[in-house]
């Protein structure tokens, strides 16, 4: 029997914070006790005084390996899992992507061919529907008996992921009867597709204009739409990566009404912001995601939507592409340029700064990162926590090292950095996936395939 203990440390959940030693046993958490309270052993034992102990990190939102624009992200399974667990994040829920004019089915085998065997953290999946039809629709219970409770739809990317307002209808309702949950990109895709061709018309061709064809406003009326789209259905909707205020207010209106409506965010909306988009020469083309980067006056509307459970998730959107050779397709043509960005090591961390800024809660901090995930995709108490019964995913986590972000430094498969140069306080000190070591003091121990499938339930907030 593999026991292991971790003493001297602050444990903190979304719920409380408490000193305490925490004992684990075969890959699970068994109990907690007050420090040295206990004649606990163990064969390995962690001293966690002055840290905090805090449970892996939940990304709900990452795109490895993921197709897009003629290439694909630059982080495999192998890669973008390893960069995860050094930064905390013990669990990722990864979008499986449909092709259009085959099945749920093939998409969904060939991610599990992706990420069987490679691997560093535990993982489970999505399934992006980008083909909605009677056929497609009754793939939805059998997937979800595999553990696959979300689906995904786009109102943006036309001829791509789009779908029509009454494919989405459609889609919604049936998901709902099988109990799953439907995640939306909420962005007006035939009208920013207008103006796209529009500003490339007038020259318009810099990163920057990719933020400006990118209108709020239609990312709201896309959020409003999705919003009354569910209620007609019947059923309840997750707005993924919200970036405009505007569209955080249908979602609080929507709340305000009780409808079972969430909403989720992400670092680079809450850090970063149209004035990177503008960097002088190309250097915009880093941070072309969609939804884009707003002007830093929506960064305050979103951090309160944070503080007031608005917003209910923060996730990355992690989606990499190299400088070279992959943003640069878009030279001379934003709308060539990939969307997305590198992200999956730094949301704990980018989240604890948030912290030390006094913007969130030390237990806001853990709920946004790890349980409200878990939570909201079927993985609660399994993953999210530190409790007896739970994996013992864990993070010892120190608060006051301080660390400088860059590309230099980062474990993703990307060249650049979206945070180069920007100094944080707190960092992961060790790493635990089901009792085992994967990251101590800057040694990696992690291996492929340690990472399994998480088959989900649905919805716990439902
Ligand atoms: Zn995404």
């Amino acid at each position: 029997m593999a026991r292991t203990l971790i003493t001297g440390g602050l444990v903190i959940t979304a719920a409380e914070e408490t000193p305490a030693d925490v004992l684990v046993e075969d890959g699970k958490v068994v109990a907690l006790a007050r420090h040295g309270s206990q004649n606990w052993t163990a064969e390995q034992v962690f001293d966690a005084s002055g840290r905090y102990v805090v449970p892996g990190g939940v990304d709900a939102h990452t795109h490895m390996e993921m197709p897009f624009g003629g290439t694909r992200a630059s982080d495999t399974f192998a890669t973008g899992t390893r960069a995860a667990a050094w930064g905390g994040t013990t669990t990722i829920v990864d979008f499986a992507v449909q092709t259009r004019g085959s099945s749920l089915r093939a998409g969904l085998d060939d991610w599990h061919a992706k990420a069987d065997g490679n691997c560093a953290v535990d993982y489970a999946f999505h399934m992006i529907v980008s083909d909605v039809s009677e056929p497609v629709l009754r793939e939805l219970p059998g997937l979800v008996g595999e553990g696959v409770t979300s689906f995904k739809l786009f109102m943006a990317y036309p001829g791509v992921f789009y779908s029509d307002d009454g494919q989405i209808l459609r889609a919604m309702q049936r998901a709902a009867d099988v109990g799953a949950l439907t995640m939306v990109h909420a962005e007006n895709g035939p009208a920013i597709d207008v103006l796209v061709e529009q500003a490339l018309a007038k020259g318009e061709t810099d990163p920057r204009h990719h933020g400006e064809v990118r209108r709020a406003l239609l990312e709201a009326e896309a959020t409003h739409r999705a919003i009354q789209l569910a209620r007609v259905a019947g059923a309840p909707l997750y707005v993924v990566h919200v970036s405009a205020r505007e569209a955080l207010a249908e979602l609080a209106a929507a709340r305000d009404l009780g409808l079972p409506v969430f909403g989720e965010t992400c670092p680079q909306y809450l850090f970063l912001s149209t004035d990177n988009l503008a960097e002088p020469g190309f250097e915009g083309a880093k941070y072309v995601c969609s939804t884009p980067l707003r002007p830093k006056e929506h960064q305050a509307a979103l951090w309160r939507g944070l503080r007031t459970d608005d917003l209910q998730v923060v996730s990355t959107d992690h989606c990499p592409f190299c400088f070279k050779g992959q943003k640069e397709l878009g030279l001379g043509d934003f709308s060539k340029i990939p969307n997305g960005l590198p992200g999956v090591e730094h949301r704990m961390d980018l989240l604890h700064q948030a912290v030390v800024e006094g913007r969130i809660s030390r237990r806001r901090w853990i709920e946004l990162a790890c349980t409200a995930p878990a939570r909201m995709f079927g993985l609660h108490p399994r993953k999210g926590t530190v409790a007896p019964g739970s994996d013992a995913d864990l993070v010892i986590y120190d608060p006051h090292a301080v660390q400088t972000l860059s590309a230099a430094t980062h474990h993703m498969n990307v060249d650049y950095s979206a945070y180069e140069g920007r100094t944080v306080t707190g960092r992961v000190e060790t790493v635990l996936s089901r009792g085992e070591v994967l990251l101590d003091r800057g040694d990696y121990l992690g291996r492929p395939g340690h990472g399994a499938f998480l088959p989900r339930s649905a919805c716990q907030y439902l």
